[in-house]
């Protein structure tokens, strides 16, 4: 059986890779925006878009961070890109077990890009505005959905939000005395 289909706006940032110049402005600015308080500290290492960098090669590679997997994958493809060859998990959004990228760097905690939700939005993703050789292209179109991804979405942005604003183990706290009473 299908659920109800609703609207909804999907959010999408084209990557033109030959356009990259590997300044990496945009891991700065993301981790600026999601520093607490915002804009008190940059690190890319605690950026949610990394860029893969191989300057012989004159090839860098913005990837956006993905969801989080428990394990690491089985098997791996191997990409050629201008005859040098990269594994798959270079180009990988995954927060996963096998490597560091996309991890906070205190925690460990997985990092998922969340495409700079705010209130009010902003009119672009901050590393769509920090790039200024529009390597990264911000667009939105209208898609029907189910209605229940709808809902576990806006449920995921209202979490990190949270977790955000007081820090996971207090949300996790305060979620497990809840679940009690
Ligand atoms: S859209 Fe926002 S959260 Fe996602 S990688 Fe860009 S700056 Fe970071
Ligand atoms: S800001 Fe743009 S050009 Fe610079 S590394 Fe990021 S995507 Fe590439």
């Amino acid at each position: 059986m299908t659920g109800e289909k609703k609207k909804k706006i999907i959010k999408d940032i084209k990557v033109d890779v030959d356009k990259c110049t590997g300044c990496r402005s945009c891991e700065m600015a993301c981790s600026a925006f999601h520093a607490v308080p915002k804009y008190s500290s940059i690190n890319p290492a605690r950026s949610r878009i990394r860029v893969i960098v191989d300057e012989l090669s004159d090839v860098y590679v913005p990837v956006r961070a993905g969801g989080y997997i428990q394990a690491e994958c089985n098997g791996r493809n191997l990409y050629t890109v201008d005859g040098k060859e990269y594994s798959e998990c270079s180009f990988c959004p995954a927060s996963c077990p096998s490597r560091d990228y996309f991890k906070e760097p205190d925690s460990g905690l997985p990092l998922k890009c969340d495409m700079c939700e705010d209130d009010p939005p902003l009119s672009e993703p901050m590393c769509v505005q920090a790039c200024e050789f529009d390597a990264l292209i911000y667009e939105e179109r209208e898609e029907e959905v189910e209605e229940e991804e709808v809902k576990r979405e806006d449920m995921e942005i209202a979490f990190e939000s949270l977790v955000k604003k007081h820090g996971k183990k207090k949300v996790m706290d305060t979620f497990a005395r809840l679940a009690k009473d």
